[in-house]
């Protein structure tokens, strides 16, 4: 049935009018100027800048630019403007930072929907740090259907919650037994019967097919998928194959024939190489690549993904993992050093993703000074969390650079970068979509986003 609306006059110009007076806060110009800009791709600073945002645009950058007389000027002072960083690799919905066990036990006992509200502290915290980009790779929950990424992806879009425009990868894609078989570690049929192409487990190229489809027909913006074994898993070796070479080929054909990038989980150096051969677009982590596969992935253009950041993470707080995985962490951790340093001499293409939700949300921009701390130049690994990133991801054409007609996601830090990499993690100044995020303090990480249980309000 079909309901006539007529609206009276009054409301018509009500409408109206509200929309001249949106239309034209939409169109006053926000200056941004601050002692240098970071454009996201030049070898040095452009001192003096001035960043010209009319709408969510960018109309002009530079340090000689006209600005606008009605233009709302935001003169930052003594800081560094620069492209919103992105991170390549983050887990939106998911914490395991803490204690493991623990962790692990509660994500038996808490309500998908519970776990699905925990993740808006998550995303806030992310896009106040700077970021206001994330590929997230893979959300699952033991046993359950749900696509809370595509779900949180969607109410940022809806401007319902704060957080970064995301790219998401629904559950990763992997072998029965694998890294990313949820069941893992549990006794057989705990839960029920085992995990299908569905829920991301997939055995032959078919199967691996149908997970990809299934995937992308709820929401998949990139395909994730494991090819070896990994730290945080109880029933697998870290660095061996978990696909085979057909698998593969029918991951990345299936993928690309759907318009979709393949990220890889991989740690081990039989499985980077048969991966970076089946034409996927990046390994993820890569801690025992050989400098053979290294060379390999510079002539294929493929890109690195090192999330140092989950490392760093658990090897600071090593002796609260089961034995098990502390054998896997210190094993990877004492290859992915050399590997990195050695990728860096190399020239292989380096995309900053940090393995977000291994480590507190929000903590992302400790991967930059890592990055340098094993060889990258500061420059570069601004690069790599800007411009390289939006490559990978494919939306170069609208973020990673300051330039006009770039969606303005800028955000601002103190100094300059260059000389001190950290200034990143004390970003002050986000702006998202040409909306002001912050400009001043972050919103305080109290219980929400938390290093520790304890934190928690009792539940
Ligand atoms: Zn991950």
């Amino acid at each position: 049935m079909r309901i006539a609306y007529r609206p009276c006059y009054s409301t018509v110009i009500a409408a109206v009018l509200l929309s001249a007076v949106a239309a034209s806060a939409a169109d006053q110009s926000i200056v941004l100027k601050a002692a240098r800009i970071f454009d996201g791709k030049s070898k040095s600073l452009i001192t003096n800048g001035v960043v010209v945002v009319q709408g969510d645009k960018i109309v002009d950058v530079g340090s000689a630019v006209t600005i606008p007389s009605d233009a709302k000027v935001i003169d930052l002072g003594d800081m560094t403007l620069s492209p919103g960083f992105i991170d390549a690799h983050t887990h939106l919905t998911l914490d395991f930072s803490g204690n493991f066990n623990e962790k692990r036990l509660k994500e038996l006992q808490t309500n998908v929907s519970e776990m699905t509200l925990m993740a808006i502290p998550y995303a806030r915290a992310t896009l106040e740090a700077g970021f206001t980009t994330v590929r997230d790779l893979g959300s699952r929950f033991v046993n359950s259907p749900e696509f809370v990424d595509v779900a949180l992806r969607n109410a940022i879009n809806h401007g319902i919650t704060p957080g970064p425009h995301m790219l998401v990868a629904t559950k990763g894609i992997g072998a029965t037994g694998g890294h990313f078989d949820a069941t893992g570690g549990y006794r057989d049929k705990l839960f029920g019967h085992e995990p299908d192409p569905s829920e991301g487990i997939a055995d032959g190229p078919d199967e691996i097919r149908k997970a990809v489809r299934f995937e992308v027909k709820n929401g998949a913006n990139v395909i994730k998928a494991a090819v070896s074994g990994g730290v945080l898993s109880l029933a697998d070796e870290v660095d061996t194959p978990q696909l085979t070479p057909a698998e593969m080929a029918a991951l990345v054909d299936e993928s690309h024939r759907l318009r979709k990038k393949v990220a890889v989980h991989c740690h081990g150096d039989q499985a980077a190489r048969e991966a970076i051969e089946a034409g996927v677009d990046s390994i993820e982590h890569g801690s025992f690549m050989k400098t053979e596969t290294l060379q390999l992935m510079k002539t294929k253009g493929t890109y690195l993904v090192p999330t140092l950041m989950a490392t760093e993470y658990i090897m600071s707080k090593i002796d609260s993992y089961p034995p098990a995985l502390q054998a896997k962490a210190r094993a990877a951790g004492a290859a992915r050093s050399e590997m990195f340093r050695n990728a860096v001499k190399m020239g292989v293409k380096i995309a900053l993703g940090t393995d977000a939700g291994v480590f507190p949300h929000g903590d992302n921009a400790k991967e930059f000074a890592l990055m340098v701390g094993l060889g990258m130049q500061p420059i570069d690994a601004l690069r790599s969390g800007t411009s390289n990133d939006a490559d990978l991801l494919g939306i170069g054409q609208a973020v990673g650079t300051l330039e006009k007609g770039k969606r303005a996601d800028i955000v601002a830090m103190p100094g300059d970068p260059t000389a001190d990499v950290t200034a990143t993690e004390r970003v002050s100044f986000v702006m998202k979509d040409g909306k002001i995020i912050r400009n001043g303090p972050a919103t305080p990480r109290t219980a929400a986003v938390r290093d520790d249980d304890e934190d928690l309000p009792a539940d």
